[in-house]
């Protein structure tokens, strides 16, 4: 029996945000000040995360992505990843990173059974990374990107947000990159935590773009992920574009996924602020049935889209505590 919720939708997808803390902090993303970050004690622990990961996967869930924060700041994230590669029916783990770790662990991640990564890279100028990530440096997740290629962790997704008047004006540069077969993402900006200061560009004007100046983009398949992007490539590229268009390609009715926050917390949709606290029952010794139970009524809590459309964004939330 397929897991589905009240739309008769199949979930089959769990998005776990390992930690809120992170090694940038992205314009669009954290404010200056930072956040409030939870102490550790209210962080769930790997093996609550274990258990809440063999209940999905026993629900029919098979494709698990670890996110944050950011996840490689996480002390022993190698070690989740080996306990969760080792969950029967969890075939496809991934993980989103900006990268800056990657050339210290894509090796250990990859013999611990990660199979990908899709690394978030919003300019190829130096100066200008340093400025949307606050402080980071471009060599850092280049160098974090050819590790994971390196070790075997393909396909390697890059994905960039394209926000108005900071990184629109390097649409072109990116698309060149799939042409020596890397496969690059658009996403539209979402309007959460510092975000709403931001204008996005939507995906259309970016396809549009790229069709002008670099050729007709022809549908293209990707193998693995099975996710929102619509994908296609420039003629003779070995790479692939995909777009991500949340807000004016809207994709809810399509949406596979449940998302557990690192401070525990079931997260039914990306858009909405509703969440369901896991954590307690885990620390009250849920059983295997009780945590079903909960992923269940998270599934059933799903609405059938967002309302962004209506100016109804989530408020007690930025993307760094969700995960994206
Ligand atoms: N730190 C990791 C990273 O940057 O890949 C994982 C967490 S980050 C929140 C996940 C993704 O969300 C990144 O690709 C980031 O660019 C994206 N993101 C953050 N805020 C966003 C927003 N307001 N709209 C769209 N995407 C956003
Ligand atoms: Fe950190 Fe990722 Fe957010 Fe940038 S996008 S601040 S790297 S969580």
């Amino acid at each position: 029996m397929p897991f589905l919720d009240s739309f008769e939708r199949p979930i089959s997808y769990l998005r776990i945000s390992v930690t809120d803390r992170c090694n940038f902090r992205c314009l669009y993303c954290r404010p200056a000040e930072g956040i409030s970050l939870r102490r550790s004690h209210e962080i769930l622990r790997f093996e609550e995360i274990e258990r809440v990961a063999r209940a999905a996967a026993s629900l029919g869930i098979n494709k698990v992505r670890l996110t944050g924060g950011e996840p490689l700041v996480r002390r022993g994230v190698v070690d989740l990843v080996e306990t969760l590669a080792s969950i029967p029916g969890i075939d496809d783990l991934s993980m989103t990173t900006n990268g800056a770790l990657l050339a210290k662990y894509a090796q250990d991640l990859a013999q611990a059974g990660l199979k990908r990564v899709n690394v978030s890279l919003d300019s190829l100028k130096e100066e200008r990374f340093r400025e949307i990530t606050r402080g980071g440096r471009l060599n850092d997740t280049l160098a974090g990107i050819d590790a994971a290629r390196k070790a075997g962790l393909s396909p390697i997704k890059v994905n960039m947000v394209v926000v108005r008047g900071l990184n629109d004006d390097e649409i072109l540069d990116f698309a060149r990159l799939s042409e020596e077969g890397w496969h690059v993402r658009y996403i539209e900006l979402m309007p959460l935590g510092p975000a709403v200061e931001w204008r996005g560009v939507s995906v259309g004007e970016i396809r549009e773009e790229i069709e002008r100046h670099l050729g007709s983009l022809e549908p293209a398949k990707v193998d693995v992920g099975g996710g929102p992007a619509r994908y296609y490539r420039l003629p003779g590229a070995q790479g692939t574009i995909g777009f991500i268009g949340p807000i004016s390609e809207c994709f809810c009715e399509g949406c596979n996924r449940l998302r557990l926050t690192a401070d525990g917390r079931l997260r039914p949709c990306l858009l909405s602020d509703e969440e369901i606290d896991i954590k307690t029952p885990l620390r009250q010794g849920a059983t295997l049935a009780d945590l079903r139970e909960i992923l269940s009524q998270g599934a059933h809590m799903k609405p059938p889209r967002h309302r962004l459309a209506e100016r109804v964004w989530p408020q007690k939330r930025t993307m760094s505590e969700i995960g994206g």
